[in-house]
């Protein structure tokens, strides 16, 4: 359903991605990981043509990614639920209308976005905090706010850049293990990330990234 066909990424001189080629099953949970700068970003960032590629294609359930047009942008982002280390929520909406806004663009009833969302909060854990605006949750429930928000539109594809990166280690397996419930439910995870213990704990498939090369993509964590 992802398939990375000789893409590579400069800025400038500056190599960020070089030839990566790797393909994604439905329903795979992948684990990308690497050193600062190896990488990762880039590569979220032209899965979700926010950046193009140099040269190479990306296929992601029946799109051409590098090829697509500005009009057809909306609806490769409705296929794609995205997750960030920072949260992004916005500050002056509630949890309830922070997840809203992501089915507004479409051409749902009030009715219907109301179920959706009830349903995605329910699902994360936080029917009781749906009328808390930001700043009166916290971190671990911010974060779950926003996984509410990347699946409510049934996307294909979750992709958490650092979703636990400011967060304490007991929060952090949380947030994980509801991703791999997510996962287990049928959608397709990749989630970058720098913590070494939960990508061991989890045993999943690892693309391990190197000043923009793949060096490693097994089964099973670091460490075997
Ligand atoms: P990671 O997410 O793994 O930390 P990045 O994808 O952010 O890595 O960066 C990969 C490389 O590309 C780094 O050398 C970085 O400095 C460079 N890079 C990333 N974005 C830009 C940009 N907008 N302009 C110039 N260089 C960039």
């Amino acid at each position: 359903m992802l398939t990375f066909k000789d893409v590579s990424k400069k800025y400038g001189n500056r190599v960020a991605l070089d030839d990566i080629n790797f393909h994604i099953e439905e329903g795979e949970f992948v684990f990308l990981v690497g050193h600062s700068g190896a990488g990762k970003s880039t590569l979220v960032k032209l899965l979700i043509r926010e950046e193009t590629p140099t040269s190479g294609s990306i296929h992601f359930a029946g799109y051409d990614i590098e090829q697509l047009s500005r009009k057809a942008l909306p609806h490769l982002r409705r296929e794609i639920g995205v997750v960030f280390q920072d949260f992004k929520l916005l500050p002056r909406k509630t949890a309830f209308e922070n997840v809203a806004f992501a089915m507004e663009v479409s051409d749902f009833s009030n009715r219907e976005i109301k179920k959706a969302v009830n349903y995605m909060l329910d699902l994360v854990g936080l029917s009781a905090k749906s009328r808390s605006f930001p700043h009166q949750l916290s971190g671990g429930e911010k974060q779950r706010i926003a996984i509410a928000r990347a699946m409510v539109n049934n996307p294909h594809i979750l992709i958490a850049d650092e979703p636990t990166g400011n967060l304490d280690p007991n929060v952090s397996w949380d947030i994980v293990q509801l991703l791999n419930k997510i996962n287990n439910w049928g959608t397709t995870i990749l989630m970058a990330t720098h913590a070494s213990d939960i990508v061991n704990s989890l045993q999943k498939r690892v693309i391990s990234l190197d000043e923009g090369k793949i060096v490693r993509d097994s089964m099973g964590g670091y460490n075997e």
